[in-house]
């Protein structure tokens, strides 16, 4: 740290994003990208951007919130495009959030909420999840402050039914909810229709898991245009052009591709569906997923070690050092081939573990 750092923000614990490392060609499933490809059309639409990036972008996003509009089923001036989910999130915080209107969100979720609150100054409170890493929807309920809520939960896998969520939007109608739907092409329910009937509703979603754009930087917040258009005034006095050209036409096309993601999901979930049987049949505890990662732990080797022990091997997964979840690991649903030789190697770190305990 230099002298010259603020003050404010000296004690400031930025996130930490999966490792990326080099020295080897490792299997990713540490940061809930998708294994796929985007479609050749999206890839087309990036290299014609490409040659026009002497202009700005256009900062209203016209193309692409028009055919969000139409997707989504909702009105122009409901969605704001952001770079990454994580803009939109963080221009929540800085939107809803102040010494007098804290912040709070579960004790085991996304790990940026608590890093948007500290570097907004934002004050927040965190409510531990049940035993069973589920959220019990009642202590959301009139909590007078700005909940976020990621549905379904990370690193968790557990989803909250829409009817729980439309209780937590009910008993804080003075405050803003914000649901974070990274996942919820997965297997959740979304809430996004719910903004016709809610003022205090702002849903985020990302092209990072189910669109497989990750390494495009592209999110949408939906919510009524008063939400709406506080979030522009936060966007036009931060970065006008938030959302590259590049970027842009590859979310318009990826939008007219719904069949090819509808399909690459599906697979996933079919894919998570076996992996969950093959971890339970090697005796793990395996939370059940409504996301393209499983949130795992054995009896028989440790958090800590079973994610060394796969990275020697070849294979990344994430774990985190919370007291709660320190015995699992996060393991991202890649391509079946992928799954399998994952568990293979889970196979044989089991065995090996086995053999050292009886040596
Ligand atoms: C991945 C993720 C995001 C945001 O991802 P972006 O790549 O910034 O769109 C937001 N919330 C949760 C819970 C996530 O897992």
């Amino acid at each position: 740290m230099s002298r010259f750092f603020s003050e404010k923000y000296k004690a400031l614990a930025p996130y930490v994003p999966g490792e990326q490392p080099k020295d080897m060609r490792y299997i990713k499933l540490n940061t809930n990208e998708s294994p796929f490809a985007p479609p050749k059309s999206v890839v087309k639409a990036v290299k014609e951007q490409a040659g026009k990036c002497n202009l700005y972008s256009d900062p209203t996003c016209s193309a692409l919130v028009e055919k969000a509009s139409q997707v989504f089923n909702v009105k122009k001036t409901q969605i704001l495009p952001t770079n990454g989910s994580d803009e939109v999130l963080n221009f929540a915080f800085m939107a809803f959030c102040d010494k007098n209107t804290p912040a709070v969100f579960a004790d085991i979720t996304y790990g940026f909420y608590s890093v948007f609150a500290e570097l907004n100054g934002v004050p927040y409170k965190t409510i531990p999840l049940k035993e069973d890493f589920t959220i019990d929807y009642r202590e959301y309920c009139g909590v007078n402050a700005t909940v976020f809520i990621a549905n379904p939960n990370a690193p968790t896998g557990i989803a909250l039914s829409k009817a729980e969520i439309e209780e937590i939007l009910r008993s804080n109608p003075n405050n803003v909810v914000v649901i974070d739907e990274a996942y919820v092409d997965f297997g959740g329910e979304s809430c996004v229709d719910l903004i016709n009937k809610y003022d205090n509703l702002l849903v985020t979603q990302t092209f990072s898991k189910s669109r497989s754009l990750a390494g495009a930087r592209l999110g949408f917040g939906f919510a009524c245009e008063s939400l709406i258009a506080d979030l522009n005034a936060i966007k036009y006095s931060t970065n006008p052009y938030n959302v590259n050209r590049m970027t842009m036409e590859a979310g318009r096309i990826a939008l007219c591709e719904q069949a090819y993601f509808d399909k690459k999901c599906q697979e996933i979930c079919q894919t998570r569906a076996y992996t969950t049987a093959e971890l339970r049949r090697l005796g793990f505890t395996v939370l059940s997923s409504k996301t393209n990662f499983l949130f795992v732990k054995s009896p028989k080797i440790s958090g800590q070690e079973l994610y060394e022990r796969l990275k020697a091997k070849g294979v990344l997964v994430r774990h985190f050092n919370g007291e709660r979840i320190k015995e699992f690991n996060r393991v991202t649903i890649g391509t079946k081939k992928q799954m399998d030789i994952f568990l293979s190697c889970v196979e044989e770190i089991v065995k090996e573990k086995q053999n050292e305990k009886s040596e």
